[in-house]
């Protein structure tokens, strides 16, 4: 992998940047870094229960500098940027999901709606979900109403276990309704589309860096983009890693950001 050609860098949170409530050493120094090289990044997230302002928030509170909100992506976001882009503000849509998610649909334009005949059905993690809510959502995808997921993750991590995910949520509705759900974050493409937009780079010399083989990794070589694993999340062996496709291999695997970054500096 060439890094000098590198013009952008999405980052993974969790397990890249942190894990749980404490920064990873050397976080702060790698984007410090970047910063002083002009090189741009944004912050990728398929976690649709925060706003891109409560990940500001975190990374102000972890000492990991002032990010401007826009270079913050969640799974949210891009489904937001889905609706603007393809619905006109104003058009009602059902969302099952939280209220980070419910307050960035409603400040985009686009209200919420309970009514029988709704056009779009938002699903996302909902932490408050009621078999009424699931009912209402199918019948309303049976109707015709276009069917868009925040994310596929099958768990969400819980203080005391793998709970179930949005992935799960959409898993119950495709097979309520024989629809499968148009899914925005990773590995699907819209969050790498939405993060490059912001950055204003093209996938082969933007660098995603992600702790996950199966969402962060894959979804960018998918696109053609270079990747970089880190050991510091849920992959911490790559020996005992969960096999990926040929076309799926990071493009470099490092223990950290730290020793990422010393790759990189000795590659100028
Ligand atoms: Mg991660």
């Amino acid at each position: 992998m060439t890094f000098a050609g590198l013009d952008g860098v999405i980052l993974d949170m969790d397990g890249v940047l942190w894990r749980g409530n404490e920064a990873l050493p050397g976080a702060a120094a790698f984007l410090d870094w970047l910063r002083s090289r002009g090189i741009p990044f944004a912050l990728a997230s398929n976690n649709s229960s925060r706003t891109p302002r409560d990940f500001v928030r975190k990374c102000a509170q972890l000492g990991l500098g002032i990010i401007d909100e826009r270079h913050i992506v969640n799974s949210g976001a891009v489904a937001v940027a889905y609706l603007l882009a393809h619905y006109p503000p104003g058009t009602p849509v059902y969302v099952l999901g939280g209220d980070g998610l419910k307050e960035m649909v409603v400040r985009a334009g686009f209200p919420l709606s309970d009514a029988d005949k709704v056009p779009v059905v938002l699903v996302g993690i909902d932490f408050n979900l009621t078999y009424e809510r699931l009912k209402r959502a199918a019948y309303l995808v049976r109707g015709g109403a276009a069917f868009v997921g925040t994310n596929a993750d099958a768990t969400f991590p819980m203080p005391d276990g793998q709970a179930p995910g949005a992935g799960s949520l959409l898993a119950l509705l495709h097979t309520a309704t024989g629809v499968a759900p148009r899914v925005m974050g990773k590995p699907e493409a819209p969050m790498y589309h939405a993060a490059m937009q912001v950055l204003g780079t093209q996938p082969a010399s933007t660098l995603m860096i992600g702790d996950r083989l199966d969402t962060d990794i894959a979804g960018a070589r998918r696109l053609g983009m270079p990747a970089a694993l880190v050991l510091t999340g849920v992959t911490e062996d790559e020996e005992r890693a969960i096999p990926v496709l040929p076309g799926e291999q990071p493009t470099v695997t490092v223990p950290d950001l730290p020793a990422l970054q010393v790759l990189w500096q000795a590659a100028l």
